[in-house]
C-alpha cells in the first residue's frame, strides 16, 4: 500500500499500486486487479485520480512515442507520455500540441480523460478536437478503437470521461504547425470586468491565445492583467535555460494566507503592470508559468488547497463573476492563482467535457476547514443559478445535484462505463 494524494493535497490515502508498462499486458493486469482507476501524473486537483484503499493503475511507464510523421504532423503515442516530452520532440520540427493546459507535466491519458483546454479554446477547441483515434482497453479484456469517425459514441464518452470507460493506452494526435518556440505576447492591465470582456472580444479574431489573471481581492469590479499571444517566427533568439527550483518542504501553515495574500496580489499586479505592452516570449513561461517551481502545491501547507473552476454562460457571465468576487471579498478569504478566461462559441464533443460557451473562472483557496467549504458552497450556488458547471479535473467536493445539472449528458454516459473502474469521484458523483 502507498499513500497517494492528488495535486490539491487535501488528504493522502493508502492505495494498492499496479504499474503498467507493456501495452500487450494491460488487458490481463486490469482484468485481474480491479476495481481500479488510472493514475497519470496526478495533476488533477481533486479525487478523480484517487481510489482510497483500492487499486491505482499507474500509466507513466506506458511512455513510447510510437510514430511521428514530420511531413503531416501526425503523432501516435502511448498514454503515459508527458506533454512536455512531446513538445520537446516536435517543436524543433515546426509542430506543437494544438491544445495545451497550464502545465506540461500531464500525461496524454490525463489530457484525454479530462478533455483539457488551453488558452486558445476560442480558435481550436479542446484536446479532443485534435484526436484522430484512441485505443481503449476495458477490464473485460475488450479492446475498443474510437475517434470522431470511428465508434463516435465511444469517443464522446471517453474524452472527458474521467477514466471511467476503460484504460486509454494509445492515441493519434494531429499536431499544429508553428514557426518555432516563440510567441509575440501583449499584457494589458484592466480595471473592471467590462474592460476584461471588451479585451477578450477584441482579441478573439486576431490573437490565438488569451488569458487573464484577476485580483480577486480588488472587489466585484475586478481589476487584472489580460495576456494574449500569437506564435511568431524568430530565429535570432537564444532558447532560455530557466532555473528550476523546488518547494523544499511543506510549511507548517499555508504560505498563501490572509496576511500574505493582499501584498502578493498587489505586488503581482504592479510588477506585471509595468511589463505592459508587447514582448517576444518563449512558449514555456507563457503556457506553463508554474512548471519551473517543482512541488509548488506544497506551499499551501499540510491541509492542502481547493481549486474551484467554473464556467457560466456568457449572457450571465459578467454578473455571475462579479457575484463570485463579492462572495470571496465578503468571506475574507482570497485566491492568488485566479484566472479568468472566455471560452469560444463551440460545444465539446465529450459527454462530460468541461468547456462550453461562456466565461471560466479558476480560483485556489487554502483549506481552512468549514470556513472554506462554506465559501465554496456559496460559489457553487452562484454557478448553479447561472446554469454553469464545475470542472471535474479540479473538483473534490461538489454535490451530486450540481454535477447532474451541470453535466446533463451524464445518463447517456453511464451506458459506456466500465464497471471494473471506480474512483473516489465516481463513487461521490455517480454512486459507484
Ligand atoms: C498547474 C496546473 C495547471 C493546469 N492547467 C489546466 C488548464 O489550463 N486546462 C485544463 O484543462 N486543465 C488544467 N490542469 C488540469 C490538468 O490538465 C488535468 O487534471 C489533467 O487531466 C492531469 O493529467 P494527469 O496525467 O496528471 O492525470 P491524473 O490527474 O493522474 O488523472 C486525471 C484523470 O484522468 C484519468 N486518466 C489518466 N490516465 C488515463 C488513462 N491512460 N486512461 C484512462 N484514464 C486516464 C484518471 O483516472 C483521472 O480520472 C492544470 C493542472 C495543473 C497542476
Amino acid at each position: 500500500m502507498r499513500q497517494i494524494s492528488s495535486w490539491g493535497r487535501l488528504s493522502a490515502f493508502p492505495h494498492r499500486i499496479a504499474p503498467l508498462s507493456d501495452v500487450s499486458k494491460v488487458g490481463d493486469i486490469i482484468a485481474a486487479c480491479k476495481p481500479g482507476v488510472a493514475f497519470g501524473n496526478g495533476r488533477s486537483y481533486g479525487d478523480s485520480c484517487l481510489n482510497p484503499e483500492g487499486i491505482l493503475w499507474l500509466t507513466r511507464d506506458l511512455d513510447h512515442l510510437v510514430a511521428f510523421d514530420r511531413e503531416t504532423g501526425l503523432l501516435r503515442c502511448e498514454a503515459g507520455v508527458l506533454l512536455r516530452d512531446i513538445q520537446t520532440l516536435v517543436i524543433p520540427d515546426g509542430w506543437m500540441l494544438p491544445v495545451t493546459p497550464g502545465s506540461q507535466l500531464v500525461t496524454i491519458g490525463g489530457a484525454i480523460a479530462n478533455d483539457v483546454h488551453g488558452k486558445n479554446h476560442h480558435l481550436l477547441g479542446s484536446f479532443s478536437d485534435h484526436l484522430l483515434r484512441i485505443k481503449l482497453i476495458r477490464t473485460t479484456g475488450e479492446v475498443i478503437e474510437c475517434g470522431p469517425a470511428l465508434n463516435p459514441d465511444w469517443f464522446a464518452a471517453t474524452v472527458g470521461g474521467i477514466g471511467l470507460t476503460g484504460l486509454i493506452v494509445e492515441a493519434d494526435i494531429q499536431l499544429k504547425r508553428v514557426p518555432g518556440p516563440w510567441l509575440e505576447t501583449e499584457t494589458i492591465p484592466y480595471s473592471n470586468l467590462g474592460a476584461f470582456f471588451k479585451c477578450a472580444d477584441d482579441s478573439e479574431a486576431s490573437w490565438e491565445h488569451t488569458v487573464s489573471w484577476i485580483d480577486c481581492l480588488a472587489g466585484s469590479g475586478g481589476r487584472g492583467l489580460f495576456m494574449r499571444g500569437n506564435p511568431v517566427d524568430d530565429k535570432t533568439r537564444q532558447i532560455p535555460n530557466p532555473k528550476k527550483s523546488r518547494m523544499p518542504f511543506v510549511p507548517p501553515i499555508s504560505l498563501v494566507n490572509k496576511l500574505s495574500l493582499r501584498p502578493f496580489n498587489e505586488a503581482y499586479y504592479w510588477l506585471n503592470k509595468r511589463k505592459k505592452g508587447k514582448q517576444i516570449v518563449h512558449y514555456q513561461p507563457f503556457f506553463y508559468p508554474l512548471d519551473n517551481l517543482q512541488d509548488w502545491n506544497k506551499m499551501y501547507g499540510p491541509k492542502g488547497f481547493y481549486q474551484h473552476q467554473s464556467v457560466v454562460p456568457r449572457e450571465v457571465g459578467q454578473d455571475a463573476v462579479a457575484e463570485m468576487l463579492k462572495e470571496i471579498g465578503r468571506s475574507g478569504q482570497g485566491s492568488f492563482l485566479a484566472v479568468l478566461k472566455t471560452f469560444g462559441n463551440r460545444r465539446s464533443v465529450g459527454m462530460l467535457s468541461f468547456p462550453q460557451p461562456g466565461v471560466t473562472l479558476a480560483l485556489d483557496f487554502p483549506n481552512n476547514g468549514p470556513k472554506t467549504t462554506e465559501l465554496l458552497n456559496r460559489l457553487d450556488q452562484i454557478v448553479s443559478e447561472a446554469k454553469g458547471r464545475i470542472y471535474l479535473a479540479k473538483d473534490a467536493r461538489m454535490s451530486r445535484e450540481l454535477f447532474e445539472s451541470g453535466y446533463p449528458r451524464f445518463q447517456e454516459f453511464l451506458k459506456f462505463r466500465d464497471l471494473g473502474i471506480s474512483s473516489a469521484m465516481s463513487r461521490r458523483l455517480l454512486g459507484s
